[in-house]
């Protein structure tokens, strides 16, 4: 038998306890495994405070785990790493900066210098999220969805394996943020990669993703995971699967019939 594949991703057992200001212990994850495949869309769903954003900052290499190891590809996770892109719910794009220099800021953070290489591939990446004739403009001057756009642009720029994105359309209005689920689609079918993507919604989880994880109320682990089996590529009628719904009514029953940190 060839062996198993080595997995994108990788949790296994992690534990995270932060000390609050006064002093005292909160435990945010508790034994916390699960792994991703290469080019696998995940999304994590869970109850506020059950410790979302703290497994992405887990995996980003912000903070170290007090239980447990997280791997990507296979290599233990120490710090920050080039493989990883992510993307905020705000687009905390600079203001004083133009779209296309946001786009190319993290070259420029990272090696001091912004090549006419990076340029053209900002450019590229500005064409691929639908932002070409924006290039010169001020974040204030685009829209909510349109800074968020760019935010993921920015994301692309070192051309990360994996992309990380923290409830990225939650400040977008519903129509927006339906919109830019099908761009994340169209996105990431042209430029394959892991997405790890944690969301409040639950259509939204089951439109874009290939597999959910749900997880338990803080402390947080992982209470079931369910692969999902709509065809790709998505689109409005994968809404209108009978399964969609049934599975919509699933998630929601498990994730209330717990108690809500
Ligand atoms: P989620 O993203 O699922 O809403 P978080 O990962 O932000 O949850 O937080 C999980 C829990 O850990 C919360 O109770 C939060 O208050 C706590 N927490 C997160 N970061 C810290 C920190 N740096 N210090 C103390 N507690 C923290
Ligand atoms: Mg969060």
């Amino acid at each position: 038998m060839p062996p198993a594949p080595v997995p994108s991703i990788a949790f296994k057992g992690v534990g995270q306890v932060f000390t609050t200001g006064d002093g005292r212990p909160v435990r945010a994850l508790e034994d916390l495994s699960f792994s991703t495949a290469q080019h696998e869309f995940v999304s994590v769903l869970g109850p506020s405070g059950c410790g979302k954003s703290t497994l992405l900052r887990l995996l980003s290499g912000l903070i170290a785990p007090t239980e447990g190891v997280i791997e990507i590809n296979g290599d233990p996770v120490h710090g920050p790493r080039d493989e990883i892109g992510i993307v905020f719910q705000k687009p905390t794009l600079l203001p004083w900066l133009t779209i296309a220099q946001n786009v190319t800021f993290p070259k420029k953070h990272k090696f001091g210098v912004v090549t006419r290489e990076d340029r053209t591939r900002a450019e590229a990446l500005l064409e691929l999220v639908g932002l070409k004739d924006f290039a010169d403009r001020r974040p204030d001057e685009l829209s909510g969805g349109m800074q968020q756009r760019a935010a993921i642009a920015r994301a692309l720029l070192l051309d990360p394996e994996i992309l990380l994105m923290d409830e990225p359309f939650s400040a977008l209005d519903a129509l927006t943020r339906d919109e830019m689920s099908f761009e994340l689609l169209r996105i990431w079918a042209e430029r394959p990669k892991t997405v790890l993507f944690i969301t409040h919604s639950i259509p939204e989880a089951l439109l874009l993703s290939d597999r959910l994880i749900v997880m338990t109320g803080r402390p947080g682990s992982v209470r079931e995971e369910i692969p999902l089996p709509f065809p790709r590529p998505r689109s409005m009628a994968t809404l209108s699967d009978p399964r969609f719904n049934e599975l919509a009514a699933h998630i929601r029953h498990a994730l209330f019939s717990q108690p809500v940190a």
